[in-house]
């Protein structure tokens, strides 16, 4: 019996630690939580591909004029980015220093850093004539630099994961919101990027979504307790603003 109960917990570890094994380091905003480093700046890209991540992710919000650029809040001293030219918020600086990059110019650094993707989240914006342009941008600017394969897209609007889904069916499209069941999500040819409270809420949805080949990746976790639990359940990706936690529980 004693035997046969080691013989069980070796199993069950084994399989944990093989699950725990595919969980995937997704750095939220890039690698900006040290000296020299922004949120949303090349240098956390950079820092990302540094710490070996399996990709970085960043926010994506258009100009009035066509530019998408890198930025998560909607606004930007006061001005309304989908609504303002890129001239007015070009020179504006990121807490390090950097100014707020163009989508290009972040595609650019990219291109030089191998073995890492990029997540790419576009940003609702208040017109929906604006979320259809900032997807066809990103797209375009993607193509052009034959990134392709390297990208994955993420958003919590529904009508540009639906246009992603569409216009990129070889890429990842995963939705943010939380509130759409694996099952609907496969039906309309997408992944999952949850809350970690989603999760809390559905706790079967990570299993489900595992049997239905549905990604699963949780966000923004920087607990390690709680990185741990959701490694052990063998979610795909973990969105984190502490990448360093990850790799110290992934080496463990
Ligand atoms: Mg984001």
């Amino acid at each position: 019996m004693k035997k046969l109960l080691l013989t069980c917990s070796f199993v069950l570890l084994a399989g944990l630690s093989s699950l725990s094994a595919q969980t995937q380091l997704v750095a939220h905003r890039g690698f900006w939580d040290r000296e020299g480093s922004a949120q949303n700046s090349i240098a956390s890209l950079v820092a990302s591909h540094e710490v070996h991540a399996y990709g970085s992710e960043l926010d994506v919000i258009i100009t009035a004029d066509g530019i998408p650029v890198v930025h998560h809040d909607d606004e930007v001293q006061g001005m309304r980015i989908e609504d303002t030219s890129y001239e007015q918020i070009k020179d504006i600086q990121l807490q390090n220093g950097e100014v707020i990059p163009t989508f290009e110019s972040y595609l650019q650094k990219f291109t030089t850093l191998p073995d890492m993707k990029l997540v790419v989240e576009i940003k609702p914006h208040k017109r929906v004539v604006n979320e259809d342009r900032a997807v066809n941008a990103v797209v375009a600017l993607i193509e052009k630099y034959q990134l392709e394969n390297r990208v994955d897209y993420i958003s919590f609007s529904m009508n540009i994961c639906k246009e992603l889904a569409d216009r990129v069916p070889y890429a990842s499209v995963a939705y943010l919101n939380g509130e759409v069941s694996p099952a609907d999500l496969k039906r309309l040819g997408m992944d999952m990027d949850y809350h970690y409270k989603a999760f809390e809420k559905n706790p079967t949805w990570i299993q489900e979504a595992k049997e239905l080949g549905v990604k699963v990746n949780v966000w923004t976790v920087n607990d390690p307790a709680l990185m741990q639990s959701l490694m052990d359940q063998g979610v795909d990706f973990i969105t984190t603003d502490k990448p360093l936690e990850f790799n110290k529980l992934k080496a463990e």
